[in-house]
């Protein structure tokens, strides 16, 4: 019996964890489950699942929660402290690493230091603390897998052992990261300036949080999974190529120098990616219909286009740049989502606003956790200034 921690239990990759957890009551139990605010639903799921400990980041929405489940046995805790202590907390096992944005770093991180298995949905953590998040990874003997479909697609396809090892050696000649495309990969490059946040979220083939959705509109989704691809395999950015692909049947490959290239195929659904993490090495149920090729019946693959994914060259820029660059490159775009999601600023002003503040803040290495932290903060501040300035 496995013991997990969720954080970010009521978003769309916590909900697909649960529901994988509850085809399996004999493999796996609920020790945690964390949230920001949706106490409602972390009631539902408590009353559901049981858990030893509930975390609301929150502190209104953790007094309601335990007024509201005064009859459990669940223990109600706060803040981020709530978050760092289920993380890491002994009885735990496995860590789904789940919450959107840089906020998951701390959580994410004691988890690993704590030498836990952790499953990472939070692409931000290692996008703005790649190096310092691997080290620690190495040092504390953490068994780290990938549940971003496409990197748990590069895992299944590279040999064992590929986490933080590189491909020297290992007859690879490139990895292939594939990306539908988004929403807006036909849309005329004029109706650009008028896409509302709901255009952006309705992805053609996924069902996502806000935050995600919008990044696979701009396609910084890829660019930030090429950042993540480079820190958890450890390769340059040209060991990896991006490929359009929209049938998002193909979750991405590793192409051998011997010709032979090797994919991982699925219906498009995440309990896939993250019945394989949890399960690893075993495979079990996770609930996903099985792939019928023959209704699918055409793969197609195209280059992404500079014009329509601007927000592409940035990301590569900021592994280029390197040190606290890519802590930037995301507390800007987490800024600019969250105002266009807000409807303060245009879908076309995101990768001017992420552009401006890369040129104007002044980048230093990212040595320890107060510098990228403070590069996080600066260049949040600087992009809210930019945003009320164009307001
Ligand atoms: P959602 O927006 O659906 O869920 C986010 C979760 O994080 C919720 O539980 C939310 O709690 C919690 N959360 C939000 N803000 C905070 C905060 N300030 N402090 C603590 N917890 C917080 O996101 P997704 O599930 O879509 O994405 C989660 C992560 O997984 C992201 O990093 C994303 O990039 C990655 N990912 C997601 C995929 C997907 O298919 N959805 C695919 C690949 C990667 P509350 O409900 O209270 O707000
Ligand atoms: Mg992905």
């Amino acid at each position: 019996m496995k013991r997990l921690t969720i954080l970010g239990a009521t978003g769309s990759i916590g909900q697909s964890t649960l529901d994988i957890v509850a085809l399996h009551p004999d493999r796996y139990r609920i020790y945690a489950l964390t949230a920001n605010a949706s106490d409602r639903e972390m009631e539902r799921l408590c009353r559901r699942f049981n858990p030893a400990f509930a975390v609301m980041r929150n502190d209104d929405s953790a007094h309601k929660l335990q007024q509201a489940i005064a009859d459990l046995s669940t223990e109600v805790l706060s803040g981020e402290a709530g978050l760092t202590a289920v993380a890491a907390a002994a009885e735990v096992d496995i860590v789904v690493a789940a919450i959107v944005g840089s906020v998951g770093l701390m959580p994410t991180l004691a988890a690993v230091r704590a030498g836990k298995r952790v499953l990472l949905a939070n692409k931000e953590s290692l996008v703005m603390a790649g190096a310092l998040f691997m080290d620690e990874v190495r040092r504390h003997n953490a068994e780290l897998l990938p549940v971003d479909s496409e990197h748990n697609a590069i895992f299944q396809c590279l040999p064992a052992g590929s986490i933080g090892s590189g491909i020297a050696g290992k007859g690879v000649r490139k990895i292939v990261l594939t990306g539908s495309g988004g929403p807006f990969r036909d849309l005329d490059l004029e109706a650009f300036d008028d896409v509302t946040p709901e255009q952006a979220c309705a992805h053609p083939n996924w069902d996502m949080g806000p935050k995600i959705s919008v990044d696979s509109a701009t396609m910084m989704n890829k660019g930030l999974e090429l950042i993540e691809a480079c820190w958890l395999f450890d390769v340059d950015h040209h060991d990896v190529e991006i490929l359009l692909h929209r049938q998002s049947i193909i979750h991405s490959m590793v192409s051998y120098n011997d010709g032979s290239v090797i994919a991982q195929l699925g219906n498009p659904d995440m309990r896939t990616p993250i019945a394989n993490a949890l399960a690893w090495p075993e495979r079990i149920e996770s609930g996903v219909e099985p792939l019928n090729l023959l209704q699918v019946s055409q793969l197609d693959f195209t280059l992404a286009d500079d014009l329509r994914y601007p927000c592409l060259a940035l990301a590569r820029q900021a592994w280029q740049q390197g040190g606290d660059s890519m802590a930037v490159l995301n507390a800007a775009n987490e800024v600019a989502v969250a105002n266009f999601l807000d409807r303060k600023i245009r879908f076309t002003e995101i990768p001017g606003l992420i552009n401006e503040v890369m040129e104007r803040t002044s980048t230093g290495s990212a040595a320890d956790l107060a510098a990228i932290l403070d590069a996080d903060a600066s260049a949040r501040r600087l992009a809210s200034e930019l945003v009320k300035a164009r307001v």
